[in-house]
């Protein structure tokens, strides 16, 4: 009780594709350096990261595209995606260890071995099920997802996305499905890729009004964000979900280099307490933070940061 796991390893920093990318090399050591710095690791339980079995990847994957990125990680030529995402040797071995890590955070958490979690690194919320997009290889909250209906048959999983990036992967992938209930406040796909996420993106068929998409301005800062969450507390606490998975991407803090907008790792940490709330009133402590984007190393050090404290502060 009251544990609180955080996935540490060179393994984590293997998942980036290389220096001149914004999803370079430097963004683990970034994290972890501000989490020793801040003595997180005496308050936290460090756990190792775990490599996926292709068979918890196609869980949610096709089976033809994962071939395809084992094949692409053996000759590490190519793009996965249309051009922003590269594939490098080991690109197979480093995606399936970010799916792994999650995977073992949401068993830690299901199995009552700690209450919270943190994965950095991981949220990798633009790949679809039959292929990767933007930075995203394997998307591990849509694997999570799918473990949480197949292996532990839950029929109210909500996932918070407060990264400045729709997440598009997530959404297509469950949005017929009325057991994913969906929070995603995002920079208004107008101005920032993937373009998708407007407010009238509820959901379909059965899956109508399972989802909420709250699209920001440019500029939006942490003010904003706390008016516009009271609409998402409200349907959270409807929903009374049975676990809480968030993408808490850091990108969209002020001074990121591919976003416009404007939070501090304030809104950060609100939404963390929040949800550590609602997860303690309804999901019997279950919150699973995983780390998303972020693209500016201090920024990314100071949000991920702000969320580990959060939860050790509300555990
Ligand atoms: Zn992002």
């Amino acid at each position: 009780m009251g544990k609180v796991c955080v996935y540490a390893g060179k393994e984590l920093a293997r998942y980036s594709f290389g220096d001149g990318h914004p999803f370079g090399p430097l963004r683990f050591g970034a994290f972890y350096d501000e989490f020793l710095q801040r003595g997180l690791d005496g308050k936290t339980v460090t756990c190792r990261p775990v490599i996926a079995d292709q068979h918890a990847i196609e869980r949610f994957h096709d089976h033809d595209y994962v071939e395809r990125v084992k094949a692409q990680s053996a000759s590490g030529v190519g793009f996965l995606d249309y051009g922003d995402t590269p594939a490098f040797p080991g690109v197979y071995e480093a995606a399936a260890s970010v799916v792994g890590t999650t995977l073992a955070a949401l068993d830690a958490i299901m199995t009552g071995r700690c209450r919270r979690a943190f994965v950095p690194i991981a949220g990798l919320h633009h790949a679809r099920r039959d292929g990767a997009a933007g930075f995203c290889v394997f998307n591990d909250c849509g694997i999570a997802i799918e473990t949480l209906l197949q292996q532990y048959s839950l029929s109210r999983i909500a996932y918070v996305d407060i990264d400045a990036h729709h997440g598009d992967g997530v959404l297509y992938g469950f949005n017929d499905n009325p057991a994913i209930f969906i929070v995603d406040v995002h920079e208004d796909g107008r101005t920032l890729y993937p373009g998708t996420g407007s407010g009238s993106e509820t959901g379909i068929g059965a899956a109508t009004g399972t989802k909420l998409n709250i699209p920001m301005p440019v500029g939006a800062d942490d003010e904003r964000l706390a008016s516009e969450w009271q609409q998402a507390e409200t349907f959270l606490r409807n929903v009374r979900p049975e676990i809480i998975l968030l993408q808490c991407g850091a990108d969209s803090l002020a001074g990121d280099p591919i976003t416009h907008m404007a939070y501090t790792e304030q809104a950060h940490a609100m939404i963390t307490r929040r949800l550590c709330d609602i997860a303690d009133e309804f999901s019997e402590g279950r919150l699973l933070a995983m780390g998303g984007g972020g693209y500016h190393f201090a920024n990314l050090a100071r949000a991920w940061c702000a969320v580990v404290e959060a939860l050790v502060e509300n555990v």
